[in-house]
């Protein structure tokens, strides 16, 4: 069974907090989208208005909290944080909006899940800085106008498929995170481990990097178990072949998939003969949400060539035959 902490939607912990980037520089990776923000903060800034609301999309761990956390730093102002599962009632919305102080960043996480009577609220809000609650009820029900103080909101979604369009258009700064390449990831782990106090060998580190999934989050999680790994089993120093055993022990493989991944794959070689396969027939014979599959699982099969969608269903690529040590089968007639 794969390690449920090791999972990339697994949230947070403290130790997350520790790796976090605070400032923009320290960011590492997504260099459009942080060469954009800095111009959007800077401009709020001197001209002293709210920045524009913001969205970030893309698979979890990816560093939109963090972007949204550094970009309320930046810009001088209090940073307020909640998500959509949570705003179940128009009124706890309202509350935290009369609440922000002028210019302060709102974070909106998983933001496609938010109660459509919810998001009737935030439209007005977000064009107008204004509040239309419904005071009281039947005849003798109510309008009032509240006006809010000028803010900026950073929605995060996994799912950008889910977002009703209305929603979607309020938005003035769309952006796509993307996973992280080896490089990035090494410097990311490089930076852990300096901040940890932990001693690692370059090629240690670019061994975590590499099987990352393409994820900082991971990567910070798989720092610190082979941490444990390098002091019980080494000398405290984080080596090659210490990160090399230790990642194997946690089922993390050469290109960074865990059980989850590879059961996916076993999946449609043994049972569909490479597929194509659909979704929800996957997500019954997994057990996984079609959520998991779509939001999780499957980006980064796709980002790595493991994996096509067709619209027929999903298909094995080549690249996956060859590392599940399978052949594909030929094609009918070949
Ligand atoms: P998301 O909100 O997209 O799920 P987070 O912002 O919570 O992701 O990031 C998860 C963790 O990964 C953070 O706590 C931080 O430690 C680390 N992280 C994310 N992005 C970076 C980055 N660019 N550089 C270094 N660490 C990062």
């Amino acid at each position: 069974e794969p390690d449920p902490t090791l999972r990339p939607e697994a949230r947070p912990e403290d130790a997350d907090r520790a790796l976090r980037p605070q400032s923009l520089d320290e960011f590492i990776g997504q260099a459009d989208a942080r060469a954009n923000l800095k111009i959007f903060i800077e401009s709020a800034k001197m001209r002293g208005e709210a920045m524009d609301h913001a969205l970030f999309h893309g698979p979890p761990g990816l560093g939109k909290t963090t972007l949204a956390q550094i970009m309320a730093r930046e810009l001088g102002v209090n940073f307020r944080m909640t998500s959509g599962p949570v705003l179940a009632k128009a009124g706890d919305l309202a509350a935290i909006l009369t609440n922000l102080e002028a210019r302060d960043v709102l974070f909106i996480d998983e933001i496609h899940r938010l109660n459509p009577v919810v998001e009737e609220v935030l439209y007005p809000a977000l064009e107008d800085y204004e509040l239309d609650l419904v005071i009281g009820e039947g005849p003798a029900a109510r309008t009032v106008r509240i006006e809010l103080q000028p803010f900026t909101l950073v929605g995060a979604t996994t799912r950008l498929g889910l977002l009703t369009t209305p929603l979607r258009d309020r938005f003035g700064i769309p952006t796509r995170l993307q996973f992280y390449t080896v490089e990035e990831l090494n410097e990311i782990v490089t930076r852990g481990a300096r901040l940890l106090g932990v001693p690692a060998d370059p090629e240690g580190a670019r061994e975590i990097a590499k099987r990352a999934r393409g994820t900082p989050r991971i990567a910070g999680r798989l720092l610190r178990r082979v941490l444990d790994f390098a002091v019980v089993e080494g000398d405290g120093r984080i080596t090659q072949s210490i990160a090399d055993g230790a990642l194997t022990r946690l089922g993390v493989d050469h290109l960074g998939l865990d059980g989850a991944d590879r059961r996916y794959l076993r999946l449609v070689a043994e049972n569909y003969a490479g597929g194509p396969v659909g979704i929800e027939t996957l997500s019954a014979a997994l057990s996984e949400s079609r959520d998991a599959l779509e939001e999780v699982i499957e980006p980064f099969l796709l980002q790595q060539g493991l994996i096509q969608r067709t619209p027929r269903g999903r298909m094995l690529a080549q690249k996956a035959w060859s590392h599940l040590g399978m052949a594909a089968p030929k094609a009918p007639g070949q």
